[in-house]
C-alpha cells in the first residue's frame, strides 16, 4: 500500500529498521530498534509520550473506580478519560498510535452508543490513515443507514464489505449527519479509489501501447498491492478484472463532485483551508457554530492528517478547489 503513515518502524525518523522493535515503556506505543535510538529520539518524543502516559494513568484510575461500581452505567469522566487518551495517542504519528486511538474510540462508542461527545467523527479519518478504506466505508454507511436508537453494534458484520462503488443515494442519512468530517472522509475515500483506478487505466493503456495486449490480472493485482492508496480493490477482483476502467472512473468523478459540493455548502471555509492549512493544522478547537471558521479547527483535528499523509489525494483536491472540477490532467 502507498501510505504516508509510518508503521512497524523505528520511531527515530531517519532510522528505517522494521524488525525486532521494542516498545517505549512509558507510552506503550512508540517502537524503537534499541535503547540508542530511543535516547536519540527522546527530545522529539518526550512531550507526546508524557501526555499518553498521563492519560493512561488517569484511565487506570477510572477503571479501578468503575470496577468497584461495576453495576453502574459508565460515568462521563470515564468517557472523557478515553477521549483524552485517544487525542494523546494521535499526537504520535505512527500506525500503532492510530490503532491505539481507534481502540479508545470504539470503547467509547460501546460505553455510550448515543455518542454525545462526537467520537464517530474521528473514526473514518483514522481508518483512512491506516489504509483501511473498506472499514471506513462500512462505518460511514452504518452511521448513515442505521435508525436512531438502533442497538446493533458498531461492527455490524452484515454490513461489512459493502460496495464502495454503489450510488451515493444509498447513504440516505448522509445529509443529516451532524459530523461533517464523515462526509469529508467520504470525499477522500472516493478520491483515493478514483486515483487508484486511474492508475490501473494508465497501466492498461501502457500495456496496450507497448505490448499490444491488456495487462494480466496478476499485473493489475500487483499494482493494487504495491501502489494503491486504498484497500478496496484488494477484495474486488470483479472491478480489477475489467478490460477498461473509464466508466467506473467517470462514476467516481461524479460522486466526488457531489460530495465536494455538499461539504462546500455545509462549511464554505473548509476547502479554502486545505489550500492554506497552516493556521488550522495546529489550532486548538473551541466551541463552535456549524459552518464557521472555528468549525474548521475541529475538522482539521479530525481529518487533516488523513489528507496530508496521502500526497496524490492532497494534490488532486487542491487542483479541484482551484478549478472547481476534477482536473483533466490527472486522467
Ligand atoms: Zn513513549
Ligand atoms: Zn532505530
Amino acid at each position: 500500500m502507498n501510505l504516508g503513515l509510518p508503521w512497524q518502524k523505528c520511531n527515530l525518523p531517519e532510522c528505517l529498521v522494521r524488525e525486532r522493535l521494542l516498545r517505549c515503556g512509558a507510552c506503550g506505543i512508540a517502537l524503537y530498534c534499541g535503547a540508542e535510538h530511543q535516547k536519540a529520539d527522546r527530545l522529539r518524543h518526550k512531550a507526546s509520550c508524557g501526555l499518553v502516559k498521563q492519560t493512561r494513568e488517569k484511565l487506570r484510575e477510572e477503571k479501578t473506580a468503575a470496577g468497584e461500581l461495576w453495576q453502574r452505567a459508565p460515568t462521563s469522566s470515564c468517557i472523557l478519560a478515553h477521549f483524552d487518551a485517544m487525542l494523546a495517542a494521535l499526537n504520535i504519528r505512527t500506525g500503532e498510535a492510530v490503532d491505539a486511538a481507534l481502540a479508545h474510540a470504539f470503547t467509547m462508542l460501546r460505553l455510550a452508543p448515543l455518542d454525545k461527545s462526537g467520537v464517530h467523527g474521528y473514526v473514518p479519518p483514522m481508518y483512512l490513515r491506516l489504509g483501511r478504506d473498506q472499514a471506513a466505508y462500512d462505518f460511514v454507511k452504518w452511521w448513515a443507514v442505521a435508525e436512531p436508537g438502533d442497538d446493533r453494534g458498531w461492527h455490524d458484520t452484515a454490513l461489512a464489505g459493502d460496495d464502495v462503488l454503489e450510488p451515493l443515494q444509498v447513504l440516505t442519512r448522509l445529509k443529516g449527519m451532524v459530523q461533517l468530517s464523515m462526509i469529508i472522509s467520504m470525499v477522500l475515500l472516493k478520491m483515493r479509489l478514483m486515483l487508484d483506478l486511474m492508475g490501473l487505466q494508465a497501466l492498461r493503456n501502457l500495456a496496450l501501447e507497448k505490448a499490444g495486449r491488456l495487462p494480466t490480472m496478476e499485473e493489475k493485482m500487483g499494482f493494487v498491492k504495491e501502489e494503491a492508496m486504498s484497500d478496496v480493490l484488494l477484495s474486488r477482483p470483479d472491478v480489477v478484472g475489467r478490460a477498461d476502467f473509464e466508466d467506473v472512473i467517470e462514476d467516481l468523478v461524479c460522486q466526488v463532485k457531489m460530495l465536494f459540493t455538499f461539504v462546500q455548502e455545509r462549511n464554505q471555509h473548509f476547502w479554502q483551508a486545505i489550500l492554506k492549512p497552516e493556521p488550522y493544522a495546529n489550532a486548538e478547537p473551541t466551541a463552535c457554530i456549524l459552518g464557521s471558521k472555528e468549525e474548521v479547527n475541529l475538522l482539521f483535528r479530525q481529518c487533516w492528517y488523513s489528507w496530508s499523509e496521502t500526497e496524490p489525494a492532497i494534490t488532486t483536491i487542491r487542483d479541484m478547489i482551484r478549478k472547481g472540477r476534477v482536473p483533466a490532467n490527472n486522467r
